[in-house]
Order: structure tokens, then C-alpha cells, then sequence
């Protein structure tokens, strides 16, 4: 995510360090893209064109071969070991944050991100941290407030420390997944902005710039990114990079439309598989009562209204057995959506003017 990228950006000027003041710095040559850029865009690669992730990892690496990536990954990714170790990295959530923008439901999200992180992070510590990051950064998503995910992070078992205590012990590094998320939650609970959580996490210091980068997407999804900010990821990044974060935002815009569609879709499918041993007197009547109950769904009751009127009585002097007209209906109802191209447009045809 963009978040994550700026993150790493400011961060990685103090990698095994710390800023001295709470103030965010500006940008100088020291600010440079890491590893922790380049496995996003590897991870993106592989969600939007069936890349798998191990061959991802590699071809990035091999682009960008002197990110600062951990010893381990490194030795593997350039084939000095056949097989990655079982990292409980932080490696394994600077690279997550897409998997969130690109599933349609949590318990997809939870999945996607549990197999990316097991080809490489296969450790029970690596894949608990990533399911903990993913299910907070779900709820960001879904409006979450600072104050909630920090609530839910606190029912979840996770500790917080002072920024300050951090700081002033000298910024150790912390690489572990657990501990590196225990930092983050730690920044998030100082900052009411996206330029604070930054500023916090270079001062915790420590991994500042995978701390960052995994800060950046709640930044994103809590407070959004200004123009400045996204002129900061250009003006640092590369074509590359800049290319996979468009396709990023574009394939989940475009998924996050669809799936505005999906769930009364859905409901619908259930309702015609209801059909299947349906009595055609009975379900008249069903649908009659049906239509006359309030649903929850407005738009359910449209589009009974809609087959029982028209689709339902036609269906039936086609003569079918209610078998073949429950697969009638299917058929017809995926050749009307494919015509009308959503469910919406389906139920309200544009009026020809005369
Ligand atoms: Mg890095």
C-alpha cells in the first residue's frame, strides 16, 4: 500500500537508529526505497497476475538486489539456500498490507496473507503477527477508529510501551513479527495523524523503517494520504514501483465496486436454490407473503417481485418440472445479469425515450 511505501521512505534514514526530535524530518539522499518497498511490490505482483509468490520474491530481489534485506531471505532469494528458513521476521508484515485491499471478505484476507507469509515466514510467530496485522488493518478498512483498533488490540493480548521508553534506551532493534507489531501499536496510540505516526515511529526508532512501513497503512487507512505525501512516493520511487501501486488501486477499486453487487447476488443465488423443490402453488403463495413482509434486503424484494411477475409464470407454461425450472431460473438469471451487466441495471432498465 502507499502508506507502507512512504513509511519505508522516511524510515529508512534511521534504520538502527532514531530521530532525535518528535518533529518529522524532512527527506534528504538518505531516504531511500528498501526491501520492505520492494516485497510489497512483489507481494502485489503475485495478487494481480497468478505470479506465484516464491517466483515474485525472486524476481524482485533480482531488481532490486540491494534493498537491506534480512540475511536469511537474501540467501535464499538468491539461491545460496534451497529453501527459505523459518523466519518469525518482521519480514513477514512489511510486505502484508495489499493482501487487506484486495480480499472481499476477512477470512479470505486471513488466508491470501497466511500463504504468502508461510512460503517464506513459516514460523507460528511470523504467521499469528500477520493474522493479528491483517485483522487490524480489516478494521481499519472497514472505519475503524484509532481508539477501536487500539481496544482490539488490547483484547487480543498485545502490550504497548511509551514511544519515549524506546527512545530513550537507545532504539534497540527489535526484528521479531511480534515485537516490530507491539511497536507499531505503541506509535499508533501517540498519533492523531498521518505525519505524527511517522514522526513517532522514527523517534521509537529501532527497524524504523519496516516499523514505519508497517505503521503507513494504518496512517493511510485512518487519517488518508495528502498530495504531499503521495509526491513524496513519487519523487522517491521509480517507474516500477509507481506502475504496481496504480494497478494496486485500480484492481481494488474496481473489486471493491463489485463487491457492493456480490452479497445481494448471493442472497439471490440462496433464494433460487430454494427453488429446487419448489411446489408452484406454495411458492406463489410464499412469494406473495414474501413480498408483503418487510425484508432487510429492499432490493431481495424487487427482484422477487420482478421473477414472480414476469420470469415465474412465463417459466411455468414453459412446462417444466420444478427441477428444470429452478435451473431455468439460474440460467436465465445469469444470461439477464450478463446483458444488463448489474443486478441494479437489471432491475431498472434504462427507460427508452421516445
Ligand atoms: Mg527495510
Amino acid at each position: 500500500m502507499l502508506g507502507c511505501v512512504l513509511g519505508d521512505l522516511y524510515g529508512s534514514k534511521f534504520e538502527g537508529g532514531s530521530s532525535a526530535t518528535r518533529a518529522l524530518p524532512g527527506l534528504t539522499e538518505a531516504n531511500t526505497f528498501t526491501d520492505d518497498t520492494v516485497c510489497t511490490m512483489a507481494v502485489i505482483d503475485h495478487l494481480l497476475h497468478d505470479l506465484p509468490i516464491r517466483e515474485a520474491f525472486k524476481q524482485w530481489v533480482s531488481v532490486y538486489p540491494n534493498a537491506g534485506y534480512g540475511r536469511a531471505f537474501s540467501s535464499w532469494a538468491r539461491g545460496i539456500l534451497p529453501e527459505p528458513v523459518s523466519s518469525w521476521g518482521n519480514g513477514a508484515l512489511m510486505r502484508i498490507s495489499p493482501v487487506v485491499l484486495l480480499s472481499s471478505t476477512l477470512e479470505g484476507a486471513f488466508e491470501t496473507a497466511d500463504a504468502i507469509t508461510s512460503s517464506t515466514h513459516s514460523h507460528p510467530i511470523a504467521r499469528l503477527a500477520v493474522r493479528n496485522y491483517i485483522e487490524l488493518l480489516w478494521r481499519a478498512l472497514e472505519g475503524a477508529t484509532r481508539d477501536d483498533l487500539l481496544a482490539l488490540w488490547a483484547r487480543k493480548g498485545g502490550n504497548i510501551h511509551t514511544v519515549e521508553s524506546m527512545h530513550a534506551t537507545g532504539s534497540p532493534m527489535r526484528l521479531r513479527a511480534d515485537e516490530t507489531l507491539e511497536d507499531v501499536m505503541s506509535c499508533l496510540a501517540e498519533s492523531t495523524s498521518v505525519d505524527e505516526l511517522l514522526a513517532n515511529c522514527l523517534y521509537h526508532g529501532g527497524d524504523s523503517d519496516t516499523i514505519a512501513a508497517v505503521a503507513g497503512p494504518f496512517a493511510e487507512l485512518l487519517w488518508g494520504l495528502e498530495a504531499r505525501h503521495l509526491s513524496v512516493i513519487t519523487d522517491n520511487t521509480d517507474e516500477r514501483v509507481m506502475a504496481m501501486l496504480e494497478a494496486l488501486y485500480t484492481v481494488a477499486r474496481e473489486r471493491s465496486e463489485a463487491d457492493v453487487e456480490e452479497p445481494r447476488a448471493k442472497e439471490l443465488r440462496a433464494f433460487i436454490d430454494g427453488l429446487e423443490n419448489a411446489d408452484w402453488d406454495a411458492l406463489h403463495d410464499n412469494l406473495a407473503q414474501l413480498v408483503d413482509v418487510p425484508l432487510p434486503n429492499a432490493l431481495l424484494t424487487q427482484v422477487i417481485h420482478k421473477l414472480s411477475q414476469e420470469q415465474l409464470e412465463s417459466v411455468k407454461r414453459w412446462g417444466f418440472d420444478d427441477t428444470e425450472v429452478s435451473d431455468r431460473l439460474h440460467l436465465f438469471f445469469q444470461n439477464e445479469l450478463k446483458r444488463f451487466g448489474s443486478l441494479d441495471a437489471w432491475l431498472n432498465p434504462p427507460v427508452a425515450t421516445p
